[in-house]
């Protein structure tokens, strides 16, 4: 298979090729020929799977089939995404893969000066990348006028609701022709996804991909019981002995903020990513780790959204997440395009519930390694559930391999008992989450919480792209 056999025209095909791409991949291989064939998509896949192509390629082919002349102000095709760096990389993506078509494109999302996003919408776009929040401010000061759009694309819907944007959502909607293609994509699919999905799609094909094999095979896990206060001296060693480059977890942005101070004073180049960051900030902490000029971007879950970096060898959960798919996403960001991964996560006793929730949800327990380093007094704090943990096996770690201080502790087996699921901290870098947002939260929790009965990390990560 490969992009023509998919229905790719031939100034595409060249276009990918020369991106490096030969062989689509399998999001790419089932939502092209069925966006081509116009129909309504709702596929579940998340970053990391070629989505962002999977929809950008076939867009391109349409909307360059059926060139109009563009009226002031106008869009044929909008992007919707939940974070400003996920629609400047979905707007990069149109740029690369659109080069060698007659289109017109803009991003625009909040947290920069809308004067340059008038500007480029003045005359109409085919394509238009939008957060949800600065596409309905523009619309409100008449730059823009949506009764022509031809294709909508939700990008990263659950992420949308989980962001609070359900009711800008349905405003866009109420702005758009009641004709048009709708192209859904969503790494999980709750209850409130398949509600949305229902008001917005119209007789689906419907496109079920697991994230490429490679991104779940090939991430190790470790744990280390480290107390709250010793995290931060635990981490400037553990980096200072990795040449590796991290994405590091914080689950605040005001102890983002802290870890990345202390790690630059551990002389450990960092840069913190959150939704406090004005706009040029956050984009200047992603290039400069992208440029690999800082070692280490500490980032919270939604700002770290929908980023792609290659070749990521290493995420470090510094805190756990409080909703345990979110550590599924956190440690699918490395182990990617056939690398190797290695995800760390440092818990301390308060951290018990979580790591349960999450052991749950693997169906499996995370090795916990001893740490040799020393930290002072009080160097790891009594296990929370070293006793919940199996003896993790002899063979030497990756981490070992590289880092001699670390050794796998060892432990014994005890049963696991179901996590209490508690709620997501709101953290929105656009647009306050609304009241309404909690019941949708708890309906997308207990949709998820169906995975846990599917057994093995591949199967949570796989559970977490299919359809419940
Ligand atoms: P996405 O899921 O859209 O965030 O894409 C994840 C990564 O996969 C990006 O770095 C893409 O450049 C890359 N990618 C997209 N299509 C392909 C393909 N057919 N083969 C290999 N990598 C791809």
């Amino acid at each position: 298979m490969n992009f023509t056999t998919i229905g790719l025209k031939q100034s595409l095909v060249n276009t990918v090729e020369r991106t490096g791409y030969t062989i689509p991949t399998p999001i790419q291989a089932a939502s092209v020929p069925a966006i081509l064939s116009g129909k309504d998509v709702l596929a579940a896949a998340q970053t990391g799977t070629g989505k962002t192509a999977g929809f950008t390629l076939p867009m391109l082919q349409l909307l360059s089939a059926s060139k109009t002349q563009l009226a002031n102000k106008q869009v044929r095709a909008l992007v919707l995404t939940p974070t400003r760096e996920l629609a400047a990389q979905v707007h990069e993506s149109v740029l690369t893969y659109g080069k060698g078509e007659s289109l017109k494109s803009a991003v625009v999302f909040g947290g920069v000066n809308i004067s340059p996003q008038r500007r480029a919408l003045a005359e109409g776009v085919d394509i238009l990348v939008a957060t949800p929040g600065r596409l309905l401010d523009l619309y409100q000061q008449k730059n823009v006028k949506l009764d022509a759009v031809e294709i909508l694309v939700l990008d990263e819907a659950d992420r949308m609701l989980d962001m609070g944007f359900i009711h800008d959502i349905k405003r866009i909607l109420n702005l758009l022709p009641k004709v048009r293609q709708n192209l859904m994509f969503s790494a999980t699919f709750s209850n409130p996804i398949r509600e949305l999905a229902k008001k917005i799609c119209h007789q689906p094909v419907e496109i079920d991909v697991a994230p490429r094999n490679s991104t779940l095979e090939a991430i190790s896990q470790q744990l280390y019981h480290v107390g709250k206060e010793k995290k931060i001296a635990f981490l400037s060693q553990y980096l200072s002995g990795h040449a590796d480059q991290a994405l590091v977890f914080s689950r605040t942005k005001h102890g983002a903020d802290k870890l990345t101070k202390k790690l630059k004073q551990a002389n450990i180049q960092a840069s913190a990513i959150h939704g406090n960051k004005s706009q040029n900030q956050r984009t200047k902490a992603l290039q400069d780790f992208k440029e690999n000029r800082v070692q280490v971007l500490v980032a919270t879950d939604i700002a770290a959204r929908g980023i792609d970096i290659d070749q990521l060898a290493l995420v470090v959960n510094f805190d756990l997440p409080q909703v345990a798919e979110d550590y599924v996403h956190r440690i699918g960001r490395t182990g990617r395009a056939g690398a190797t991964g290695l995800a760390v996560s440092l818990v301390s006793p308060d951290e018990r519930k979580q790591l349960r929730a999450i052991e749950t949800l693997l169906k499996q327990q995370i090795p916990v390694m001893e740490i040799e380093f020393d930290l002072g007094e009080q160097l790891t704090q009594a296990p929370v559930s070293e006793a919940e943990h199996k003896p993790a096996n002899n063979s030497r770690s990756r981490h070992q391999r590289r880092n001699p201080h670390a050794r796998q502790a060892q432990g014994n087996p005890e049963q696991k008992r179901p996590g209490k699921r508690r709620r997501r901290p709101a953290e929105n870098s656009q647009k306050p989450g609304g009241s309404g947002n909690a019941k949708a939260k708890q309906q997308a929790a207990s949709g998820q919480r169906d995975n846990t009965k599917r057994s093995g990390v591949g199967q949570a990560f796989q559970s977490l792209f299919r359809f419940n």
